[in-house]
C-alpha cells in the first residue's frame, strides 16, 4: 500500500516536471516523443522500437528572446493530415501523402511564444518552429538554433564535408562539391565546418532480428537515417549539420565568410513566421531512396506562366570546354539534338563573347526550326567570387535581370543555367528565389550550378528544373581520379544527394575520352551500359547528357537508340538492392514502360538474382549487359515463371532491363 502511494507520488511529481507527448506514423512504425523538461523542449524518435534519435534539443535563440528555456507548454494538439499532389519533375509523378501532425504550443507570460509542429509519415519525421510577435515586437533575428540530432552510439556516417567559404576555383566555395566519406564512425566534423545536407547514417543490423543471435537466419537489416531540410526560401538561410560531440549533430547556419563576408549568417524573420522543416527519413534503404518528404511539406509559391517542356538535350562544354561555345559548334550540337529527337541544347559560358547576342538570336531561330530549345549559361555573380566567366552581372540585379530575360523570351530561349552562387546566407537564398520567380514571368526554366542544395524547390517553383550541388560530370573531364572513382560516386548519389532533389549531373558519356577528337584527355573507366543505366539512375526532368555528335557513328547503335528513347520524367521509383558506394539496383517506370537498372563499383563482379514482379511471365524484355571486359550488348529474353532474373555486373559496368 505504502509503496504504491509512493510510486503514485513519484509518477505525479515526474509528470509535473516532464510532460511526455507522443505521436506516431499512420502505420505505427515511427514514434516521436516530445517532452518539456523544466521549460526546455526535447524530442526523441524510435522506428519499430529501435532508437533513431535519442533525447535531443529543440528551440532557438533570437535577439528578442531565448526560446530554448522557461517555456510553458500550453497545449499539445494532434490531427491527421493528408495531401494529394501531382509533380511531373520528381521521382514520383503522383503522391498521396498521409501523416499525423502534432503542434506543441508554448507560452511565456500567458502570451503565445513559440509553436513546434511535428509531422510523422510512414517514412519520415519533420519538425519546424513558428515564432509569434512579442507584444509590439514583430521582427527578430535568429541567433542560433539548438535543434540537434543525438544518433545512437555505433552509428556510422555517409557524409559530404562543407567546404570553407571563398576557396576553390576563383573563390567560389561553398558549392556542395566535395567527396563523401563512407561508413566512417561518428564524431568527426568534416573539414572543420560540418557537413552539407542531406546526411546519411546507418545503424548496423538492428531491424528484423538481432545481430549475431544464434539460430537467426542472418536476415537482420540495417536501419538508415537521412537528415535534411526542406522549404527553405528567401525567408531563411540554408543550414548544414555540425558535429557537436560523439554522435550528436546540430543545425549550423552559414559561415561568416560566405559572400566575401558580406551579410550575416543569421536569418531575420518578420513575425509570425515559420522556419524551414528539418526532416529525418528512417527505415530500410528503400525508405531513403523512395522518400518524397522534401516535396510533401512545401507548397507551390506561384503558378507556372506556361507549360514547361522537360526532356533530354546535348551540351558541348563537357567534351569541348569553353572554346566549343561558338556558333558553328553549337549549330552542330543543335543538329545532333535534332537527330537524337532530343528537346534542347545547353550553351555554356562565354557565349555572349564568342557568339554574341545577335547571332545567338539567329542560332535560337535555327534551333526552333529543328524543334530544339536553347538553355543559356549565366554567371550569378555580383560581388561574391572571382569567376570571370561571362555573361556576368546580368542576374544579380532585378532591373538588368528582367531586361535580359525579356530578350530571352523575345528570342525563344527555353531556360537558363546559372552558375557560381555565393553560399547559403539569406540574401543568396533570396537571389535564388528572385531569379526563379522573374524567370517564370518570362517563361524560362532554371538550372543551377555551383550552388546550394534544392530544398523542395521542384514543388515550390514550377519553373525550377535541377541543381548541381554534387561533384558532377565536369570533374570527369578535369581529372583522372574522378574517372577512376566514377562508379563509386554513382553508387552514392541515388541514396543521398539525388534522393532529396533533382540532380543536374550532365553524364551518360559515350566518348572513350573527354576530348573533341575522342583520342586524348581523361579516360572513361565505366562501360557504355553504365552510361545507359545512369540515364535512369540519376533523376532530373531535364537532362543534358555528355554525348557528342561523333557518338552517332562511333558508339554502338543499341546505346544510341536507347539514349533516344530513355524518359526523363517518371511515375515511380522502386529500390531493389544496393549499398552506398558499392552497388545499386533500382527500377523506375513511366506508364507501363519499366526500366530496371544497376551499376557496380565493387572490384568483384556482382551476381544477384532479383525478382521483378512488374514484368508478367512471358513478357519480352531487352537486357543490356556487360561482359567481363565491359563490352556491352543487348539481348531479348522472355520473363520466366518465377519472375526472376540473374544479373551479372562487372566492376564499372551496368545493367538495364526494359519491357519491349
Ligand atoms: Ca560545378
Amino acid at each position: 500500500m505504502k509503496r504504491s502511494v509512493l510510486l503514485c507520488l513519484f509518477l505525479l511529481s515526474s509528470f509535473a516536471i516532464m510532460a511526455d507527448n507522443q505521436i506516431a506514423s499512420p502505420d505505427g512504425n515511427i514514434v516521436v516523443t516530445i517532452s518539456t523538461d523544466n521549460g526546455s523542449p526535447h524530442y526523441r524518435v524510435a522506428y519499430k522500437g529501435q532508437v533513431v534519435i535519442a533525447p535531443s534539443a529543440l528551440g532557438m535563440v533570437t535577439n528578442i528572446g531565448d526560446y530554448t528555456m522557461a517555456l510553458v507548454e500550453k497545449s499539445f494538439e494532434t490531427k491527421m493530415v493528408s495531401d494529394s499532389y501531382s509533380l511531373p519533375n520528381i521521382k514520383q509523378s503522383h503522391v498521396d501523402y498521409k501523416a499525423n501532425e502534432a503542434i506543441v504550443r508554448y507560452e511565456r507570460g500567458e502570451k503565445p511564444a513559440m509553436d513546434i509542429t511535428f509531422r510523422v509519415s510512414n517514412r519520415d519525421v519533420a519538425f519546424r518552429y513558428t515564432l509569434h510577435p512579442r507584444g509590439e515586437t514583430r521582427v527578430c533575428v535568429v541567433e542560433r538554433e539548438v535543434s540537434n540530432f543525438a544518433l545512437p552510439d555505433g552509428t556510422t556516417t555517409f557524409l559530404c564535408p562543407q567546404s570553407k567559404p571563398m576557396g576553390g576555383f576563383a573563390r567560389t566555395t561553398p558549392s556542395y562539391e566535395t567527396s563523401y566519406t563512407l561508413d566512417e564512425p561518428a564524431g568527426r566534423n568534416g573539414w572543420g565546418e560540418g557537413y552539407t545536407f542531406p546526411c546519411l547514417f546507418r545503424r548496423q543490423e538492428v531491424l528484423n532480428g538481432s545481430k549475431g543471435s544464434k539460430g537467426s537466419k542472418g536476415n537482420a537489416e540495417d536501419l538508415w537515417i537521412l537528415i535534411s531540410e526542406t522549404g527553405t526560401d528567401g525567408g531563411y538561410v540554408g543550414c548544414r549539420l555540425v558535429n557537436e560531440k560523439g554522435s550528436t549533430y546540430s543545425i549550423g547556419f552559414p559561415q561568416k565568410g560566405e559572400m566575401n563576408g558580406v551579410g550575416e549568417p543569421t536569418p531575420a524573420m518578420a513575425l509570425p513566421a515559420s522556419t524551414p522543416w528539418r526532416t529525418i527519413t528512417v527505415g530500410p534503404l528503400a525508405n531513403i531512396v523512395e522518400t518524397t518528404v522534401p516535396f510533401d511539406l512545401v507548397e507551390q509559391k506561384y503558378k507556372p506562366s506556361q507549360e514547361y517542356i522537360y526532356g533530354k538535350g546535348s551540351w558541348s562544354w563537357i567534351i569541348g570546354m569553353d572554346p566549343s561555345c561558338n556558333f558553328d559548334e553549337q549549330k552542330r550540337y543543335i543538329d545532333f539534338s535534332a537527330a537524337m529527337g532530343w528537346q534542347s541544347v545547353l550553351i555554356d559560358a562565354f557565349w555572349d563573347q564568342q557568339i554574341g547576342y545577335e547571332r545567338m538570336a539567329e542560332l535560337s531561330r535555327y534551333a526552333q526550326q529543328k524543334g530544339v530549345g536553347l538553355f543559356l549559361w549565366y554567371n550569378s555573380n555580383g560581388t561574391w567570387n572571382d569567376a570571370p566567366q561571362t555573361p556576368i552581372g546580368k542576374l544579380n540585379n532585378a532591373r538588368i535581370r528582367r531586361e535580359e530575360m525579356k530578350w530571352m523570351k523575345d528570342n525563344g530561349i527555353r531556360g537558363i543555367k546559372v552558375d557560381f552562387f555565393g553560399g547559403d546566407k539569406q540574401p543568396m537564398m533570396q537571389l535564388y528565389e528572385d531569379i526563379l520567380s522573374d524567370a517564370n514571368d518570362f517563361g524560362l526554366m532554371c538550372i543551377f550550378h555551383g550552388c546550394t542544395l534544392p530544398r523542395g524547390w521542384e514543388r515550390m517553383y514550377p519553373n525550377y528544373v535541377a541543381s548541381e550541388a554534387v561533384l558532377a560530370s565536369e570533374n570527369l573531364h578535369f581529372g583522372q581520379g574522378a574517372c577512376d572513382a566514377e562508379a563509386k560516386n554513382g553508387c552514392i548519389h541515388p541514396f543521398i544527394r539525388n534522393t532529396v532533389g533533382s540532380m543536374d549531373f550532365g553524364g551518360s558519356t559515350l566518348n572513350k575520352f573527354y576530348s573533341a577528337d575522342n583520342k586524348r584527355g581523361t579516360v572513361r573507366r565505366t562501360s557504355d551500359v553504365y552510361a545507359l543505366a545512369t540515364a535512369v539512375l540519376f533523376q532530373s526532368a531535364v537532362q543534358h547528357f555528355a554525348m557528342a555528335p561523333n557518338n552517332l557513328t562511333d558508339a554502338p547503335t543499341w546505346a544510341v537508340e536507347f539514349m533516344k528513347q530513355v524518359p526523363t520524367t517518371w511515375d515511380e521509383v522502386r529500390f531493389i538492392d544496393g549499398y552506398p558506394g558499392k552497388y545499386i539496383i533500382l527500377a523506375r517506370h513511366t506508364g507501363s514502360k519499366w526500366f530496371v537498372v544497376g551499376i557496380n563499383a565493387e572490384e568483384q563482379t556482382l551476381k544477384k538474382t532479383i525478382t521483378l514482379p512488374m514484368f508478367e511471365k512471358g513478357t519480352s524484355l531487352s537486357v543490356y549487359s556487360d561482359d567481363a571486359q565491359l563490352n556491352g550488348s543487348v539481348k531479348t529474353v522472355s520473363q520466366n515463371k518465377k519472375q526472376q532474373i540473374t544479373l551479372t555486373i562487372p566492376c564499372n559496368g551496368g545493367v538495364v532491363i526494359t519491357n519491349d
